[in-house]
């Protein structure tokens, strides 16, 4: 096949929730967030491998993703909607049992007016200053919303992947003010707050980034191989350059292999002169400029010219290549391109 393979591990992401889930103090229940198509990865496929691996609660930004999932998933796990009750998502909501995280007060009417007696949980600013209510807000409506019976109150740090920041602490004193003694179960903790510790965790955890072997979790297991292949591959003498804008010059006789992805499938710009590819074990420096279906890369050093170099897989995780990028790996797995072949890994075949 001429294309680009992309392989999803679904059993690495079951086995990367269940060691979060493991990770989460005793008699904490662990939700997973499968927002933006899983983080790119196919939101089907992932909510379908997590509900055999006995999560039961999942997370998305908008009720259009929470559709997706409701008819991959079926009645009974619960769908979250971070974005809450948008004007136009009623039916939605509604029809699909799916559950909004009421952010303001003009969502919290929304919702009561519309679908009295459906499910609700309310999204609680704590310091990050983008969704939910904050502190003065809810205690003015904290009664009256508290009687109609939220299934959650959640709140999200902003630098939880930095252990040492104060501002986690801050937070955390504000969540307590704002929901001790409310009785309604608690969510505070992405994958970074579950490696905070127990204090961060509450009733429920919600991980996302740590499924799919990303950073802060750095005990994942890999989850993605993304292996290009050559399309064409040439000599270029000692001063002859490579691609646009002669960004990388040979300083010796090279041979150069051209591949076929390129910044239309998510391998950004910044790449350029900067990636490693992988024939296997051995490292290949992408040379020149990205370009939108190509790029390139020196194998001079190989023996054999392979049919495939991989950019993404057991030597070279989605944040090593963000780091060579200047990203962070949540943009590498979202960027993952259309064009690719997927090939889901489940059931250890
Ligand atoms: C994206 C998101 C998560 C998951 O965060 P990760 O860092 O990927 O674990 C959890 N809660 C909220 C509100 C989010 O927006």
């Amino acid at each position: 096949m001429s294309t680009a393979h992309l392989t999803i591990d679904l059993d690495a992401i079951a086995a990367n929730w269940r060691a979060l889930d493991r990770a989460s103090a005793s008699g904490v229940q662990t939700a997973a967030v499968i927002k933006a198509d899983a983080y790119g990865l196919g939101a089907k496929r992932v909510a379908q491998a997590l509900a055999r691996a006995g999560a039961r609660r999942f997370f998305v930004a908008a009720a259009e993703e929470g559709a997706v999932v409701r008819q991959a998933l079926g009645p009974g796990p619960q769908i979250n909607i971070l974005s809450g009750h948008m004007a136009g998502d009623t039916d939605m909501i509604g029809d699909l049992d799916l559950t909004p995280m009421l952010n303001s007060l003009d969502q919290v009417t929304r919702h009561l007016e519309a679908l009295p007696g459906h499910a609700f949980g309310v999204q609680l600013n704590t310091g990050m200053n983008r969704l939910g209510m904050d502190e003065m807000e809810w205690e003015a409506v904290a009664p009256y919303v508290l009687d109609a019976g939220p299934e959650l109150l959640m709140s999200h740090l902003a630098c939880a992947d930095d252990p040492d920041h104060p501002l986690n602490e801050h937070q955390l004193a504000r969540f307590h003010a704002m929901t001790d003694g409310s009785g309604v179960p608690r969510s505070f903790a992405a994958t970074g707050g579950i490696l905070l510790g127990p204090r961060y965790h509450f009733d429920l955890t919600r991980p996302g980034v740590g499924l799919y072997g990303g950073r802060p979790y750095e005990a994942a297991l890999p989850v993605t191989t993304l292996s290009l292949p050559i399309i064409q591959t040439r000599e270029v003498a000692a001063g002859e350059p490579v691609g646009y804008s002669c960004a990388w010059v040979a300083e010796r006789p090279s041979v150069i292999a051209t591949l076929a992805a390129g910044y239309a499938d998510g391998l950004m710009r910044t790449l350029s002169n900067a990636a490693i590819l992988w024939d296997g074990s051995t490292p290949c420096p992408l040379v020149g400029r990205v370009s939108m279906d190509l790029i390139t890369a020196d194998i001079s050093h190989l023996t054999e010219i392979p049919r495939y170099l991989d950019i993404l897989g057991p030597h070279q995780g989605v944040d090593d290549l963000a780091d060579s990028a200047g990203t962070i790996g949540y943009e590498i797995l979202t960027h993952l391109g259309a064009r690719y072949s997927r090939r889901y890994v489940e059931g250890g075949a």
